[in-house]
């Protein structure tokens, strides 16, 4: 996706002639076992700057695991994670660590997670005023900025039980923005929904996208990844077996089991 005028840019270096940037999230050697087994067996994968990675493959494969990991949800029991350049031990970092982390990240989960006594402007606000101590007013003139992006703006003193689950979700997707995130991390967001609200967020995540917003996407919705993904990293068991451009993962798979999933899911 084309970095269009998302606050990111600031600190980007220049394009073009700079030296080769270091990609905007890399996770190298991920492992994590729950009692005694392991789900990740050390996985690699990195995000480019303005890029949009789909994860893809079966229940279970540790696609879940994997984001949460990332993002400091879940402890992993080995691997680092670099953002933007700067180098973080995921097994040992510390609560400061992942705190900061998450502040530099955006996580949309499957179940929306709003806060249920907030309404929809509360919940965008809610995470500027206290984790950042953005002022009210500001805090409020960039929420509603957001919310006007997923089309929620008319909706702000709404509470989340008023409204759909593809809204809740738009709104989610509008709080992840609102702190001008480095990357946002999304784990299934449409599962939860009926089919008929699936289209509207994944529209959503398609403007952010081609407003070059960096993404992580776990999805089982192969149409987006097939024509908003730019890349997809495909897993099993615990490991990536495979990883190519969208058009190519797609057109030609890589193995038999890639085309076992795709044979099975499309
Ligand atoms: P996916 O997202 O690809 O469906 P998950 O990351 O959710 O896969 O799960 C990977 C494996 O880890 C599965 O076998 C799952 O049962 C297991 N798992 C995930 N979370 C937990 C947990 N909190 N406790 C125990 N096992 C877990």
């Amino acid at each position: 996706a084309e970095m269009l005028n998302h606050g990111a840019e600031s600190r980007a270096v220049g394009r073009g002639d700079a030296p080769a940037q270091p990609p905007m999230l890399a996770l190298t050697g991920v492992r994590k076992s729950f009692g005694g087994t392991e789900v990740l067996h050390g996985v690699d994968l990195s995000v480019r700057k303005g890029e949009v990675v789909a994860v893809l493959g079966p229940s279970g494969s540790g696609k879940t695991t994997l984001l949460r990991c990332a993002n400091l949800l879940e402890r992993a029991d080995a691997g680092t994670l670099e953002l933007a350049g700067e180098r973080l031990d995921l097994a040992s970092a510390t609560p400061r660590q992942a705190a900061g982390v998450r502040r530099r990240t955006g996580f949309v989960f499957q179940g929306y997670n709003l806060f249920r006594n907030r309404t929809v402007l509360g919940n965008v606000t809610e995470g500027l005023v206290v984790a950042r101590k953005v002022p009210r007013a500001e805090a409020e003139e960039r929420a509603r900025a957001c919310l006007a992006r997923v089309g929620m703006d008319d909706r702000c003193d709404a509470y989340p039980e008023e409204l759909s689950g593809g809204q809740q979700q738009r709104v989610a997707i509008a709080r992840a923005m609102a702190t001008d995130p480095e990357i946002i991390f999304f784990d299934e967001p449409t599962s939860a929904l009926d089919p008929e609200l699936t289209g509207e967020v994944l529209g959503v995540m398609r403007q952010l996208a081609e407003d070059g917003m960096t993404m992580l996407v776990v999805t089982h919705e192969m149409g987006f990844a097939r024509n908003v993904a730019d890349r997809v990293v495909f897993m099993e068991d615990g490991a990536v077996v495979a990883e190519a451009s969208a058009r190519t993962f797609f057109d030609q798979p890589a193995n038999d089991r890639v085309r076992a999933f795709l044979h099975h899911t499309m």
